[in-house]
């Protein structure tokens, strides 16, 4: 969450209770003309919020969010129109005008893959996509969550090198850009990835997608695989009425979500079967961190975010919260789905204190240490 966002906590919803696309409500497009690094810059799209002041949370019909203060607001005209996203075709034109030379458009059922890659490494991309995406609407829909599809085509863009992909993404994540082979950006509602082939660009061209399937199921492949799977869930859960973005989701809940279904599984071209089997390096990590956790570990974890944004507690965080995570939706399927149907109409930036957050998970599951005693029986089980 940037430092824009949380300085615009004042901003009141302006559609409160929608469909959990949060994003549905028969609104008039407004054009929005704002400053953005020194020049100025006009957007169309609807204005989800808006503060005392007059500052705006603006949705561009790209899928975009802006967030826009008074101060670099200059001007907001309504248009006679209504609001509907770009056409996968207008969109492609629009990417490939901002992304410059050498990028090319890929196409699936949901998403819109621009690529300065090979064309296998993209077909790779929009295959492993849809597949998880398919997995994803099957797993809701088995615990009768009823998902939408997206508003907006799902936007993915591949970066054939990494000087290419860094030069892109450093403005998203400054100096971590280095460590970084995936990510989405709630922003944007991009995924951005860099080609993980590794291959030199001459021999890449000739590439088939069957060797690259071969490629990145080894073993040592796995881990770089899981990150981009882990943030392609995300892109999806934000997309189809599972969260909302710029809302108050606990991140224990939407990383252990990520991480429940980060485990890939490359052989098969059509299943999902890494899905809701132990995650073994989460396991792994969490079972390290058990003896040194303090009592209150959980609680520390779901009352707010701060265990996550701390570098020194930021994996034993992660770990804990795929076990948790895990363990909930593995004996409690139905307070998870009830607990998601919660947090699927969460308003947008509106934050809640830890005393609600954990009054409203213990509202579904009941008293925590009965259920923490469940779970440490529960965790023999992943030994
Ligand atoms: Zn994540």
């Amino acid at each position: 969450m940037t430092r824009r966002i949380l300085a615009m906590l004042a901003l009141v919803a302006l559609c409160g209770g929608v469909s959990p696309g949060g994003t549905r409500c028969a609104w008039g497009m407004e054009k929005v003309t704002f400053r953005h690094q020194d020049h100025s810059l006009q957007v169309e799209g609807k204005v989800l919020a808006e503060d005392r002041q007059g500052g705006v949370l603006l949705l561009g019909r790209d899928g975009r969010m802006w967030t826009i203060g008074a101060d670099e607001l200059l001007q907001r005209e309504t248009t006679p129109e209504p609001f509907i996203p770009f056409s996968k075709e207008e969109l492609g034109k629009r990417l490939l005008a901002e992304l410059g030379p050498g990028f090319q458009l890929y196409s699936t059922k949901h998403y819109l893959i621009c690529y300065n890659t090979s064309d296998a490494f993209a077909r790779w991309t929009g295959a492993m996509f849809e597949r998880l995406y398919r997995a994803f609407h099957t797993f809701w829909k088995r615990k009768r969550f009823q998902l939408h599809e997206p508003e907006f085509p799902l936007v993915a863009l591949v970066f054939a090198d990494r000087a290419s992909f860094e030069r892109y993404a450093r403005e998203a994540l400054g100096d971590a850009v280095k460590e970084v082979i995936g990510f989405y950006n709630q922003r944007t509602n991009r995924m951005v990835l860099v080609d993980l082939t590794g291959v030199a660009p001459q021999r890449r061209r000739y590439m088939t997608s069957r060797e690259i399937r071969r490629l990145l199921s080894r073993p040592g492949a796995e881990r770089t695989v899981a990150t981009v799977i882990h943030e392609a869930t995300h892109q999806i859960a934000y997309n189809t009425g599972l969260q909302r973005r710029f809302s108050d989701v606990p991140v224990w809940v939407s990383e252990g979500l990520a991480m429940y279904f980060e485990v890939p599984d490359l052989k098969s071209s059509r299943g999902w079967r890494g899905l809701g089997k132990v995650n073994p390096v989460r396991a792994r990590g969490f079972l390290q961190y058990f003896p040194k956790r303090p009592p209150d570990s959980l609680v520390q974890l779901m009352k707010d975010d701060k265990r996550f944004r701390d570098p020194q507690q930021m994996h034993h965080a992660y770990d804990e919260a795929w076990a948790w995570y895990f363990f909930l939706m593995k004996t409690r399927p139905q307070q998870m789905v009830q607990y998601h149907q919660l947090l699927a109409q969460k308003p947008v930036l509106r934050w809640d204190t830890p005393q609600k957050r954990l009054e409203e998970f213990t509202g579904i599951f009941g008293p925590l240490p009965p259920l923490e005693k469940a779970f440490f029986r529960f965790l023999k089980s992943l030994r």
